[in-house]
């Protein structure tokens, strides 16, 4: 009977292994991984002519994003210490901005959030890279001038140097045609018109990226003082129901702010002491910064039903996965 069940698990465990087989092998896939490519090349030729410094991506540490959503813990231990597997590299783009010597920096960096599966979820990896950037003294205006110089950079360099890669993907260029700046809603605009999947029905409605902002969330996304109860962050949202591309915002910085709205989201201090301490001798600067999920932004530029369409083994929440 053992025996029997065991066979019964390895078929099953056979057929996954063929369908693994197949992802790899669809004929789409190069030419999706070209452009992801080209995407990749054009972002870090805009940064190198932005003058923005290219940081390697830390993968664990005692602190990483505290996000706005749960996940899956994946904690593991070093040394004797714990570290994280990490979820973004917020806190170490603030903290190494403390050194007067670097101003600007980026990181293409590999993040692990280990969703839950939702049915019908169509934009969730639980790990993806994105490009993650960090100006010091900017403002939510500076990062979307930035934002939008680099989207038409990366869709112009694209729509030049894959132009057999659409014509292979039978898809056209016209939603790479960008217009900036992108137009700007704030959350309770949209949330007014179209009710609790604004964000969903307003990319769906549009032709064009546009700025969602005001997003109550992370305690290190800067509330607005003048508007208390406001955030000066935001999201760029890919149109055509492609939704959130990028998440970003200005930054609290200084000492009791960060004391207070980690205190209002019930953040855990003694987790953050160090992070906690740099602010208290002021030592993290004003920043402003934004990180946009690379298969995210493939995924709308080659126009694919779904994220998990643009990776080489399948990274879907709710999957069972043998590689
Ligand atoms: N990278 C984002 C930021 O800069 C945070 C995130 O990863 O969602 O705010
Ligand atoms: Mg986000």
């Amino acid at each position: 009977m053992k025996t029997y069940v065991l066979k019964d698990e390895r078929k099953k465990e056979l057929k996954l292994l063929d369908k693994a087989l197949q992802k790899i092998s669809r004929k789409e896939l190069p030419h999706i991984l070209h452009v992801q490519q080209a995407i990749l090349r054009a972002s870090d030729e805009y940064m190198y002519k932005k003058g923005v410094t290219r940081i390697m991506p830390i993968m664990i540490a005692p602190i990483t994003d505290t996000l706005n959503h749960d996940v899956e813990d994946c904690e593991l231990k070093y040394e004797g210490q714990k570290f994280n597997i990490t979820k973004s590299m917020i806190f170490h783009k603030q903290i190494m901005l403390s050194s007067p010597y670097l101003d600007k920096i980026y990181i293409v960096s590999p993040n692990v959030r280990l969703e839950q599966e939702e049915e019908g979820d169509k934009r969730h990896l639980f790990e993806f890279t994105q490009v993650d950037f960090e100006f010091k003294g900017a403002s939510m205006d500076d990062v979307f001038e930035f934002q939008e110089g680099l989207v038409k950079y990366v869709f112009d360099y694209i729509k030049k140097e894959c132009a057999d890669e659409f014509k292979t993907l039978g898809i056209g260029t016209s939603h790479l045609d960008v217009t900036i700046p992108f137009k700007r809603y704030t959350t309770q605009e949209l949330k007014a018109k179209y009710g609790d999947d604004f964000e969903e029905i307003a990319s769906k409605k549009a032709t064009q990226p546009f700025w969602l902002i005001n997003h109550k969330r992370e305690f290190y996304d800067a509330e607005d003082l003048e508007k208390p109860g406001t955030y000066r962050n935001y999201d760029l949202i890919w149109p055509y129901g492609y939704i959130e591309g990028l998440s970003g915002g200005e930054r609290e910085y200084k000492y009791d702010r960060i004391l207070t709205r980690m205190r209002e989201l019930g953040v855990d201090e003694n987790a953050f002491r160090n992070y906690i301490e740099l602010a208290k001798e002021g030592k993290i600067p004003k920043t402003a910064g934004a990180g946009f999920g690379v298969e995210r932004m493939t995924r709308f530029v080659c126009q694919q039903k779904e994220i998990d369409d643009v990776t080489v083994f399948t990274r879907k929440p709710g999957e069972t996965y043998l590689f």
